[in-house]
């Protein structure tokens, strides 16, 4: 589960006490120890940058002076000037380049890194994780760490050290001006200090409620053909509408302390400056009147000019400030997840070599993390032999397609083991043993490439056997009715596919693996006949050789499964055969009386 966080980003324990994260901002930076020489060599671009910053405005004040001079003079101190901006603009190019450079790489590395933590995390993570929130993490969270770890603190550098320069220069030039100006700074500082934290808060507020919005948003357009079957296009637009309201809500505090932190720092800067102008004209006046003394013109406007340098680093600094302590809040939602280790995994699994399809559950309890209050499995025992069928049945909710999920080892049991061929699940490799099994469920989820790829999903496969498995799965016939066959793109979770065709080419997908075991959940919602007949010939073939669990609803399957499975409530309440359990009396057969009362698929039954 993702860490707590209080209004102000920080970090907060189940008490809302802040917790100590100091190796965060070390953490951070090191993400951008891999480009650490194209950063260095950057920020010597970005200082070669500075110091031609920094001389210009000598140059300003001697051009100002050499008028006096003659023309030579002028015409020499305007040309050092020039090529002082060329030189600076030069590798000013060159710093913007790299730096972005570093930053994409940054965060190019840092996504790759994210995503693989995210999809390899427990199943039961994903149940209290929303999709939306997760890839606004992948795409929103690292995007602030982008510019933070590289450009953000060499410009912070750079800022820093070309307003020392100034002010050093700035006291060289006049003592008593420079006396003038600083009179403000520890009044700027206060007020930057303020408004930065003010901008922590608010721009996490910021993301956060965008994020929410993001996950509305993710979930209304995803579930589309739900949205139009209810018309409930306007209800989507206002959950979205909702979320976007309270994000610009807090976007016009941002604005509007964004617009009186620099209107304020304008006031203070130019009160600064018009002070500095009326004591320089003073001294500048002195020197009209006794050389010895007071200042030139020149000298006052490069002073001036300096002193614009220093404003302008200082109000750089303090919204760079701002930004970095922004990403050091994004990289602690980041590094959350970059740390967070699955439970249900196994290294160094084994894998066995002549596994014969049996499947043991011993004792099994389960409860679902995310609902801690139910327990969803209680105490079953059940033994597949290789080869055999086994047909779970029983009430909706009543623990079937968990105990699948937990053969799949999706979760681990809270008490008792699962055993595949004699050996403990957890034991065993889930690469490999997921391989051994494929699961065709009632509603296949196809991803948005070619049918083609679809059923090589889960291997490496030729063409050559993509379409034996595909003709086995009776899905090669209409495959070949479309234009581009096997190529063909099916569309977001194959919404270009009927519901059968969708299913044979999960078939297909499942057949390509060769599974010792295999998964069925059988379609309760009726496909058309033809469909139906195509979808069940296709199973019937697939089963053969295989041990089988299947979710069972149709009677056809019941009497063919060597053990029938009654299960309610999470328990095991009657196995036998079909024939067995109907003589028992028992709840099997209310179960298949209820449905034939209910003229629940009737002529299945019959
Ligand atoms: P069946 O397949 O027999 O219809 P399930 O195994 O799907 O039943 O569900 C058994 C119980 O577990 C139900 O009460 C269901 O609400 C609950 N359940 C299923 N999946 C989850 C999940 N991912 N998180 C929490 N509870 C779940």
């Amino acid at each position: 589960i993702l860490h707590l966080y209080n209004d102000d980003g920080v970090e907060v324990d189940k008490d809302g006490k802040p917790v100590q994260k100091n190796v965060d901002l070390i953490r951070l930076m090191s993400l951008a120890k891999p480009e650490l020489p194209l950063i260095l060599f950057a920020t010597f671009c970005l200082f070669v940058t500075s110091g031609s910053q920094m001389l210009a405005p000598l140059f300003f004040g001697k051009v100002v002076d050499s008028a006096k001079k003659g023309m030579d003079e002028l015409n020499r101190t305007v040309l050092t000037l020039f090529i002082i901006y060329v030189f600076g603009a030069v590798f000013s190019l060159a710093r913007s380049w790299l730096f972005t450079l570093a930053g994409q790489r940054v965060v190019a590395r840092l996504r790759k890194r994210l995503f693989l933590s995210i999809i390899k995390q427990d199943v039961a993570f994903f149940d209290t994780n929303r999709t939306g929130e997760l890839c606004n993490r992948l795409s929103s969270d690292t995007q602030v760490l982008q510019n933070a770890v590289t450009v953000n603190i060499s410009m912070l550098s750079r800022y820093l050290l070309q307003m020392i320069g100034s002010l050093i220069l700035m006291f060289t030039l006049n003592a008593k001006l420079t006396g003038v100006l600083l009179a403000v700074v520890p009044i700027v500082s206060i007020c930057a200090v303020q408004y930065g934290m003010f901008m922590k808060k608010l721009s996490k507020q910021f993301q956060d409620r965008l994020g929410e919005a993001g996950t509305e948003a993710e979930e209304s357009l995803s579930s589309i053909r739900t949205v139009r079957t209810f018309s409930a296009e306007n209800k989507a637009c206002d959950i979205y509408n909702k979320y976007i309201d309270k994000s610009y809500n807090v976007g016009k505090k941002l604005a509007a302390a964004g617009g009186i932190f620099e209107g304020g720092v304008g006031i203070l800067v130019s009160g600064a400056i018009t002070l500095v102008l009326w004591y320089g004209g003073k001294l500048v006046h002195e020197n009209y009147a006794d050389p010895t003394k007071g200042i030139t013109p020149g000298i006052l406007t490069a002073f001036l000019l300096y002193t614009l340098q220093v404003a302008m680093a200082f109000a750089l600094m303090s919204s760079l400030y701002g930004d970095f302590m922004r990403a050091v809040g994004a990289s602690i939602r980041v590094f959350d997840l970059l740390d967070k280790k699955p439970e249900v995994y196994c290294e160094n699994g084994e894998r066995l070599v002549d596994f014969d399809g049996c499947i043991e559950y011993k004792n099994v309890d389960f409860t679902y993390p995310s609902r801690p209050e139910t327990q969803v499995v209680k105490n079953v025992n059940l033994t597949v032999e290789p080869g055999q069928m086994v047909a779970l049945v029983g009430p909706s909710g009543g623990g079937k397609s968990t105990l699948v999920n937990l053969l799949e080892r999706f979760y681990d049991p809270d008490s008792g083991s699962i055993y595949l061929g004699g050996v403990n699940l957890k034991d065993l490799d889930p690469k490999w043993f997921r391989q051994c099994m494929s699961m065709v469920s009632q509603e296949p989820t196809l991803f948005a490439c070619s049918i083609k790829d679809n059923i090589a999903y889960g291997k490496n496969a030729t063409l050559d056997e993509i379409i034996a498995v595909a003709k086995e799965a009776n899905a090669h016939e209409f495959i070949s009715t479309f234009e581009d066959g096997y190529d063909t793109l099916v569309g977001e979770r194959g919404v270009r596919l009927s519901g059968g065709q969708k299913q044979r080419v999960a078939i297909a997908r499942a057949l390509i693996m060769d599974p010792k075991i295999l998964l069925l959940d059988e379609a309760t919602s009726a496909l058309d006949a033809e469909s139906e007949h195509l979808v069940q010939e296709a199973i019937d073939r697939a089963m053969k050789g295989r041990t089988i669990i299947v979710i069972a609803h149709r009677l056809s399957t019941v009497r063919d499964a060597s053990k029938v499975v009654v299960i309610d409530k999470g328990q095991i309440v009657e196995v036998g055969t079909h024939d067995e359990l109907l003589c028992a009396n028992g709840v099997y057969k209310k179960l298949v009386l209820r449905q034939l009362t209910a003229g629940n698929i009737v002529e299945k039954l019959i």
